[in-house]
């Protein structure tokens, strides 16, 4: 039987990993962040004291990480360490699309990022999942929300996490804002909705009305396959 990937992509705060996360668990599927990938490329940037100017070295860095995620997705780790809380600190948030929007680091995450997906099925959420990662995917999904509902989320969870670097609702707005438009405009695999995507706008919705509405979607999918 051939494996299943939904690829589910959009801007920072439109509710992609819950949405992901309550996919995968309800389907027995494996979840995979993708933007936690970048967000640990960035950490070892930092935690070697490599400046973000220095390209060859962070190049190198992105093509000798291992990879692995916990089964549920939740917990990422970096060479077989454990890195899922520091890959959240606001100094991640703030350089994270710098590193995301080198071409080569690309490669090297997406050749990792296609690998995890191999012979499994899958739900991955990122930028570029549908345009560039999986392709083929069986069922993409476009997620937006106003800038102000994804700040209100975004502060909400730092917030919900005690993180002891305090940052202000405005602060929050201010880097979705600028990290939107890294992201929007770099050369390499820019945040776009794929043609063949459905686009949810998740503003008035909650998370669990947004899996519905996914589930529902790949169910009439597997219903159109039947029939033909
Ligand atoms: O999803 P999250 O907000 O954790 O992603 C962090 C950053 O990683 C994004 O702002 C973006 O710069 C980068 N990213 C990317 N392509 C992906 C996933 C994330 O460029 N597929």
């Amino acid at each position: 039987m051939k494996n299943i990937a939904i690829a589910i992509d959009g801007p920072a705060g439109a509710g992609k990993s819950t949405v992901a996360k309550s996919i995968a668990e309800r389907l027995g599927y494996l979840y995979i962040d993708t933007g936690a990938m970048y967000r640990g490329v960035t950490f070892l940037v930092i935690e070697k004291d490599l400046s973000f100017d220095q390209k060859k070295e962070i190049i190198k860095l992105s093509e000798t990480i291992e990879f692995e995620f916990s089964k549920d997705g939740t917990e990422i780790y970096l060479n077989r360490r454990n890195c899922t809380k520091e890959i959240r600190d606001p100094r991640i948030n703030e350089k994270v699309s710098i590193v995301a929007k080198i071409p080569e680091v690309r490669n090297n995450l997406v050749k990792a990022q296609q690998k995890l997906a191999a012979d499994r099925d899958v739900v991955m959420d990122g930028r570029d999942i549908g345009t560039h990662v999986l392709p083929d995917a069986d069922l993409k999904i476009f997620l937006t929300a106003s800038v102000d509902e994804r700040a209100m989320r975004r502060f909400k969870e730092l917030k919900e996490k005690k993180s002891k670097d305090q940052v202000t609702l405005n602060e929050v707005r201010n880097n979705i804002i600028e990290r939107d438009r890294l992201d929007s405009t770099r050369v390499a695999a820019p945040l776009v909705k794929a043609k063949d995507a459905y686009e949810i706008n998740t503003t008035n919705l909650t998370s669990e009305n947004v899996a519905d509405k996914i589930i529902n979607l790949l169910n009439n999918l597997n219903c159109g396959n039947q029939n033909q």
